[in-house]
Order: structure tokens, then sequence, then C-alpha cells
């Protein structure tokens, strides 16, 4: 049945999929568009990996890894002994029916397709009927400055350092150049609902609104955000640890007070319901929900109650 309105959810990688999964369950294709980070995105191994879009890629087809909720499902890793065995970087695990998208994505790339081209394409071949489109067809990077005073790429803190680093400040190199697919301003542009899912923050959604031409289309349009912490404490990653290192209390009034200027309403969670006073005198209509998605049919009844949430604000 047709929802009736739209929705362009915005999500990073494991967290976000979630939720944008749970959306693409309840709406029609034509009802939904979902706009993923790139500013994890990494050239190893000669390879262009654009590890967010394919967890939402993989999430979708139902081809993810449902226990880590990255890589392929009854994934193998052959190549990536070998990488180890020849003393290649191995750090970066990649499964080898992974590797066939980073192979196939990089020779369009050099062939000249957009990542937006590509993505599409893939899309197809998977059985998505739900458009997903990168951030931006230019490459964005994410880098991590560290209390220490290395700077950090993206996934070198994330996957080689295990997040451990304490973090300083978060940059995005090359945002001012960020080429949005024309295709995802036009499904912001005839948006009724800007949705949030529960990513990161600071280096999942940040990047994403950060974008000029991005962060001006959604300062009109009725923005919602999901929590993605939940008692204060990230699922997964390190969403409270970077609350913490950059001088806040990791929370979901925290969340919502990141997003505040832009944010219409906010869904917490249960436990989480004594920080409803505080984030709705700051204008923000706030719901409680059960907001853990631990498999696919909570992804779906989540997704539900948020756009029955939504209808009534309209
Ligand atoms: P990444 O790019 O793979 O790190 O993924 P995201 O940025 O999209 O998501 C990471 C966030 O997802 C973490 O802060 C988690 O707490 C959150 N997350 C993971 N699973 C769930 C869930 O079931 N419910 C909610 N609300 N958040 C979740
Ligand atoms: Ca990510």
């Amino acid at each position: 049945m047709k929802y009736g309105k739209k929705i362009v959810a915005l999500a990073g990688g494991v967290g976000g999929a979630k939720l944008a999964d749970g959306l693409a369950q309840c709406l029609e294709p034509d009802e939904l568009a979902i706009i993923v980070n790139t500013g994890d995105d990494l050239e190893h191994l000669g390879l262009s990996i654009s590890p967010d879009l394919d967890t939402v890629c993989y999430t979708l087809a139902e081809l993810a890894n449902p226990d880590s909720g990255w890589g392929r499902d009854q994934e193998s890793w052959r190549t990536l002994e070998e990488i180890k065995k020849l003393q290649g970087p191995d750090w970066f695990a990649i499964g080898d029916l992974d590797l066939a998208t980073h192979l196939e994505r990089t020779r369009r790339l050099r062939e000249g397709q957009t990542l937006s081209e590509i993505t599409a394409h893939f899309c197809r071949r998977w059985g998505i009927h739900v458009p997903i489109f990168p951030m931006s067809d230019t490459p964005v990077r994410t880098y991590v400055h560290c209390q220490d005073g290395r700077c950090l790429a993206f996934q070198e803190y994330f996957v080689k350092y295990h997040f451990e680093p304490q973090i300083r400040s978060i940059e995005f190199e090359n945002m001012k150049n960020a080429v949005v697919p024309e295709k995802a301003l036009t499904a912001l542009k005839n948006a009724d609902f800007v949705l949030f899912c529960p990513s990161n923050p600071f280096v999942s959604i940040d990047p994403i609104i950060q974008i000029e031409a991005v962060g001006s289309i959604i300062a009109q349009k009725k923005v919602i955000a999901v929590s993605p912490l939940i008692g204060g404490e990230a699922l997964k990653g390190p969403a409270a640890k970077m609350f913490h290192e950059l001088g806040m209390k990791p929370g979901s009034s925290a969340v919502a007070d990141h997003y505040r200027a832009i944010l219409d309403l906010f869904v917490l969670d249960h436990k989480d319901e004594a920080q409803i006073a505080l984030i709705e005198g700051w204008g923000i209509i706030c719901k409680a929900l059960d907001i853990f998605m631990p498999d696919r049919p909570a992804r779906k009844r989540l997704a539900g109650q948020i756009l029955k949430i939504l209808d009534e604000q309209t």
C-alpha cells in the first residue's frame, strides 16, 4: 500500500542501513530515496572502496553478513589470507565476494562512469528497487585529528587503530568540491521529510549535511532524526566515545542537541524517556520508541512506527 509521502533517508553504514532497510520494507520505491555517506571511502590495494554505500546496498539486497552488519553473508577470505602471506596490507578486511564489488567499481570508475551511475547499476543487479545515492560523485574524505597530534584517514582510525586514539576534531577534505548526484538533489527537493538514520552524527551524517547543496535544501525541510545511542551507549562503534572526547556527555539528548538547529522531530529509546522534556524545551517534538533493531522484523516495525508519527505531523 502506498504511504503517500516522500522520504529521503540519510545513512552511514551499519546503523543507518538497518533503518533504511526497515523503510524500504514499508514504502514504495518512489516514496523513498537513500543518500549515503562517502567520507569513509578509501583507496586500498589499488581499489576504490565505499564501505558505507556497500553496507547499505548489501543490507537492502539481503546480502549482508547478519552478524557483523557489514560485508557479505557466506563470505570467504582466501584472497585476504594470500595477501597476508605476501606481507601485503591486510588490516582492511576484504572478503572474496566483496572483492568483486570493489574490482568492478574500480574498473567502471576508470572507464569514466560516476559513482552514482555505478551504484545504480549494482543496485539493479542486486534487485534493489529503492534509489540509493552516494552523497558525492567526487571524493570527499574524512580525517580524524587525534589528541596525540596524529591526523588519520578515517579507515585507519576506525579499522587499523580500532578507534582507540582519542579524537580532537574531524575534518572533511574536498567538501567544497562535492558533486551531489542530480537525482539525489531532486529527491531531496521533492521530499516531505528528511530522516537522519541512527548513524554516527560526526562521521556519518555530518559529512552529508555539511555539503552546501544538501544543507541548504534540508534547512527548508521537516527533519527527523533517530538516536544512534541507547542509554548513553553506542551499540557499535565510536559514537559515544566521540561525544565524550569532544567534551560532551554521550546521550540521546546530546545527539538531538548536535542537530538542534535543523531538527523538527527526534526519536529516542524508551530507556531515555527522561530526556524528552529537555529536548522538547528546545522546540523539537520528541517521541520514545523501541529503537533497537536486532533483526529484519524489528527494522520494519520501527520504520512503520516512525512513518505513523510523521503522518500525524501533517
Ligand atoms: P558505520 O558507518 O558502519 O559505523 O554505521 P553508522 O554510522 O550508520 O552507524 C553506527 C551507529 O549505529 C552506532 O552509533 C550504533 O549505536 C548505531 N546502531 C547500530 N545498531 C543500531 C540499532 O539497532 N538501533 C539504533 N538506534 N542504533 C543502532
Ligand atoms: Ca561508516
